[in-house]
């Protein structure tokens, strides 16, 4: 049982909930967890919960059923996320994001952990790992370089602006590697090693635990409680193969340990597709099963030179085969309702952290300036969803009533960026929001982002499918899930502006014969229940958000909205003159420069009956320099050029 103090109890109350606990037969123990000061309480006592949880300086009691305490759901409902490196920690693990570490098994020398941490790099991997002290079977294997590969690796993480991660071996070593390291790896062999994890757990650094090649998940997890309850509050579980009678792989992938896992413990959870295996060959596949299993992440061993390896040679993927991995986990990602995070985070407005790439333009705030993102809808909104994916979960943002409203925040300046739709994978553009980009010429495009839409069936808690009369939804969301409705004739629809908004009228509402479809996150926040899960009558259901922010005045060039990634997708509108082979000349003038359309859509102009306009998506070639000529160039074939922006375009 753990009791939440609360945050400003006295030590006088806080005793008084100790002397009550002991009473009563149970063991205590004080703990910090995050934020929160706890009071861990175990034994065969009987408590009246309630009357426990009125004690003055209590918040709340959790009654866990489990003997791991701290790392369970129970305790915490949310997903944990994990911040790895630097005082802000830039790298994230957890939530919506799918977090890939890579590197060499061992570091051999300061050149071949510099080379493989450039490639993995390169192929979009935000954390470094390499072993420096090798636990090895045989006292005769190399053993690592210690120290001295700390160093090495340290060094060219930095260089790479990668966070590391690194085994520590045993607990006198703990205390020498922690400022060599950002985050402790405590390998297989050592996950009941107890001595090794009260020391580590103490120095509060993240930490990555491996599951033992014959532990239960149970003591997997209760590995992570001896962590949480020495004093880390990061910790990353990973699955990284069992021992069972199969022998043609290394170990067995245990894949369901991921969903186990998941539903006990709120820590995030990922997978080491290549101790699993053993087999350099079947890495990719079981790394993408374990995406497709909601594993959190991945560390994957990656070699220059494989066959050369002084370790894990057989098992470590070339660096073209991860590259090809880290392309195939980034369409699979948005399938699970993730995304793959290839960079850290673009600086969310608001968040005081660095900005990053992926389309945040590096604008310095001005004093007093609201630094939020601008979305439309209510809370829960797939917008809101979209937003997170971006900036994280914990991006300061405000709700407006329209798209427009959007953009009017962004130019006033009362929101840094704004996100919106554009784009269904159904349905098609959203013509408004590209009308809007006309309207205002100061905005540009800063990046982009594609949502899996999966819709629900939300109702009260009382409501059954039974009890339902009405169902409410924007009539986007009655569209994508028309086979479900036809099942149901009797219900009657109601139209309303927003997904979301739907579900928070039936919470205001308390209906009980109404219900709304909607994504899971919007039951989430507004306290419903999710009556059925994935009624869209067809799963390849996407939406393409753009984030937008205002184009930059000092910076009137091509690539001004772009952030320090580098962009490779440009959208543009234009319209040409109304005679032969005009728009022909346009398509030429980006075909004999290598550039590729992605799309290519006209529509009637406003107020001009029958003229139109294109709205086209290009990809920025690696010669970039051909680029802007090229634009130069359609603006004198075209008659109404408008560039809304250079970004770095997701999959
Ligand atoms: C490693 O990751 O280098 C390693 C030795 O893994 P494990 O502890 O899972 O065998
Ligand atoms: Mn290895």
């Amino acid at each position: 049982m753990i009791v939440v103090l609360s945050k400003n109890v006295t030590s006088h109350d806080k005793e008084l909930v100790r002397i009550y606990l002991r009473d009563r037969g149970f063991a205590v123990r004080d703990q910090q967890f995050g934020e929160d000061e706890l009071i861990g309480a175990a034994g065969k006592g009987v408590v009246d919960l309630r009357e426990l949880g009125l004690l003055p300086g209590v918040e709340r009691v959790a009654a866990t059923s489990k003997p791991y305490e701290l790392a369970s759901r129970e305790t915490k409902a949310e997903d944990s996320i994990v911040s790895v490196g630097g005082p802000e920690g830039n790298v994230k693990i957890g939530g919506s994001r799918i977090t890939v570490i890579a590197g060499p098994c061992a570091v051999e020398s300061r050149e071949q952990i510099r080379e493989t941490a450039e490639t993995v790099r390169e192929s979009g991997a935000v954390l470094l790992r390499g072993g420096a002290y090798k636990p090895r079977t045989s006292p005769y294997a190399f053993q690592g370089l210690g120290l001295k590969g700390l160093e090495y690796m340290k060094e060219a993480g930095e260089a790479c602006g990668m966070p590391i991660v690194t085994e520590v071996v045993s607990p006198e070593l703990a205390v020498d590697m922690k400022d060599l390291t950002d985050m402790f790896q405590i390998g297989a062999r050592n996950m009941q090693n107890f001595e090794l994890l009260k020391k580590v757990g103490a120095l509060g650094k993240p930490v990555l635990l491996k599951r033992g090649p014959s532990a239960t998940i149970e003591e997997w997890l209760l590995s992570a409680e001896y962590l949480l309850a020495a004093g880390t509050k990061d910790v990353v579980l990973c699955e990284r193969g069992i021992r069972t009678f199969e022998t043609y792989t290394r170990n067995t992938l245990d894949i369901s340990a991921i969903p186990v896992v998941k539903a006990l413990s709120h820590l995030p959870v990922i997978v080491d597709p290549s101790h699993a295996v053993g087999i350099r060959a079947k890495v990719a596949s079981a790394a993408l099963a374990a995406i497709a299993a909601g594993a959190d992440g991945l560390t994957v061993e990656v070699h220059p030179r494989p066959d050369d390896a002084l370790s894990d040679g057989p098992q470590s993927l070339y660096p073209e085969q991860f590259e090809k991995l880290m392309r195939d986990i980034e369409a699979l990602a948005p399938v699970v309702g993730k995304e793959l995070l290839r960079t850290p985070r673009p600086k969310a407005p608001g968040t005081g952290s660095p900005s990053g790439a992926g389309g945040a333009s590096p604008k310095i705030p001005e004093p007093g300036q609201k630094q939020l993102t601008a979305y439309n809808g209510e809370s829960g909104a797939f917008a809101e969803q979209a937003l997170m994916r971006v900036f994280g979960e914990e991006a300061p943002r405000i709700q407006v009533q329209s798209f427009k409203g959007i953009f009017d925040a962004v130019l006033e300046g009362s929101a840094e960026a704004g996100i919106v739709p554009v784009e269904n994978s159904l349905a098609g553009s959203i013509h408004e929001n590209y009308d809007l980009f006309l309207r205002y010429p100061d905005i540009a495009i800063a990046g982009e982002v594609k949502l899996r839409i999966v819709h629900c069936l939300i109702a009260d808690a009382r409501a059954d499918m039974d009890s339902i009369t009405i169902v409410r939804s924007h009539p986007q969301g009655f569209a994508q899930c028309r086979n479900f409705l036809d099942k149901h004739p009797s219900w009657t629809l109601e139209a309303c502006t927003d997904t979301a908004g739907a579900v928070a009228s039936i919470a205001r509402e308390g209906a009980v014969k109404v219900a709304a479809i909607a994504g899971a996150a919007a039951a989430k926040v507004h306290g419903l229940k999710v009556l059925k899960e994935g009624i869209e009558t067809n799963p390849l259901n996407y939406t393409r958000f753009l984030i937008i922010r205002r184009r930059n005045s000092e910076n009137t060039g091509f690539f001004e909205s772009a952030g320090s990634e580098k962009p490779n997708k440009a959208s543009l509108v234009f319209s040409v003159p109304d005679k032969p082979g005009s728009l022909f000349a346009c398509l030429k003038t980006m075909a004999d420069r290598g550039i590729n359309l992605s799309k290519l859509e006209s529509r009637p102009i406003q107020g001009k009956p029958w003229e139109y306009q294109f709205y086209v998506d290009v990809t920025i070639p690696e010669r970039e320099e051909a680029f802007a000529p090229a634009m130069e160039e359609l603006k004198v074939h075209t008659e109404d050029f408008h560039f809304l922006g250079a970004y770095r375009g997701s999959l």
